[in-house]
């Protein structure tokens, strides 16, 4: 299949526009308690970056249109990008994230548009990289890890990851094999709500000074940071505190 990462004389990414498809459900698997990732053939695919996201939309009774959120893909582009994984937590009340991780099912037809967003790694961004995540902010991460494999590249990445607990930690079995077969890979757990679990290095919000232990260990070029937005901007703060130049530190927030 096609190398994803197309550039054209100007250097940039030529993509078609993104247009709504009827996507199919081909695998679903169950990450944790809240979290499921779809598995979704795209009948039209268009080459995508590690850390793009799709648009899913579905109807909902006695809405007078259908309802679009967006979910970050969690499965490496290269070499296949005709099947996106996208990695869904459930948000308790939500409208779209419970129906998608609790009614979808194999077969199932279901709208998708994208890739959307620019934030995104390829071994052209380099590194050593600092990717901090938390909750479902792992899934455009784990993209980036999955796409290093895929290439066989082996650029220095450290993953900081929070997590309520060990039950909860997205990809949990994958990143711990990947981290025991790739010498590039590091991984941090930080658990909020497990006092005394010793499979973790930190047992606290992801903070200044977690980040700053981090951060001189690895001595990160970039950084990617993605999660819920007060996190993600403290941590944009921190990392710009001890020196990371502003454009070295790429932000999604999952608002
Ligand atoms: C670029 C991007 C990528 C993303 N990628 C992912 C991803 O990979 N995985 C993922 O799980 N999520 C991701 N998200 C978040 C996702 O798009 C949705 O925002 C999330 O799933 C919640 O959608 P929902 O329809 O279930 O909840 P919503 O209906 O949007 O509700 C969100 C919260 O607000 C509350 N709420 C809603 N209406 C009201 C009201 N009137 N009054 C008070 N409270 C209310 C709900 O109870 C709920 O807690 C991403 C977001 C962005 C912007």
């Amino acid at each position: 299949m096609e190398d994803p990462v197309r550039r054209g004389q100007s250097g940039s990414v030529r993509a078609k526009p993104p247009v709504w498809q009827k996507g199919k459900v081909v695998g679903i698997i169950v990450e944790t308690p809240e979290t499921n990732t779809l598995q979704i053939e795209v009948p039209d695919p268009t080459p995508f970056l590690p850390g793009q996201y799709y648009n899913i939309r579905i109807p909902i009774e006695g809405r007078p249109r259908p309802i679009q959120r967006a979910y970050s893909i969690g499965s490496s582009p290269f070499p296949n990008y005709s099947v996106v994984d996208v990695g869904i937590r459930e948000t308790p009340g939500g409208l779209v994230s419970p129906r998608l991780v609790r009614e979808s099912f194999v077969g199932q037809e279901l709208e998708v548009r994208g890739p959307y967003g620019a934030f995104t790694w390829t071994e052209q961004d380099g590194g050593p990289v600092l990717l901090i995540g938390a909750g479902s902010g792992v899934v455009p991460l784990m993209a980036m890890i999955r796409y290093q494999v895929s290439k066989g590249l082996s650029t220095p990445m450290h993953l900081l990851f929070s997590s309520k607990g060990y039950e909860y930690v997205i990809y949990r079995d994958d990143l711990e094999r990947l981290e025991s077969e790739n010498g590039w890979l590091t991984v941090s757990h930080a658990f909020t709500r497990a006092p005394g679990d010793e499979r973790c290095r930190y047992h606290r919000r992801i903070d200044k000074e977690m980040i700053s232990e981090v951060f001189h260990e690895i001595d990160p070029k970039v950084a990617y940071l993605c999660g819920p937005p007060e996190m993600v901007e403290e941590s944009e703060k921190v990392l710009l505190g001890l020196g990371m130049p502003e454009e070295a530190v790429k932000t999604e927030k999952y608002d």
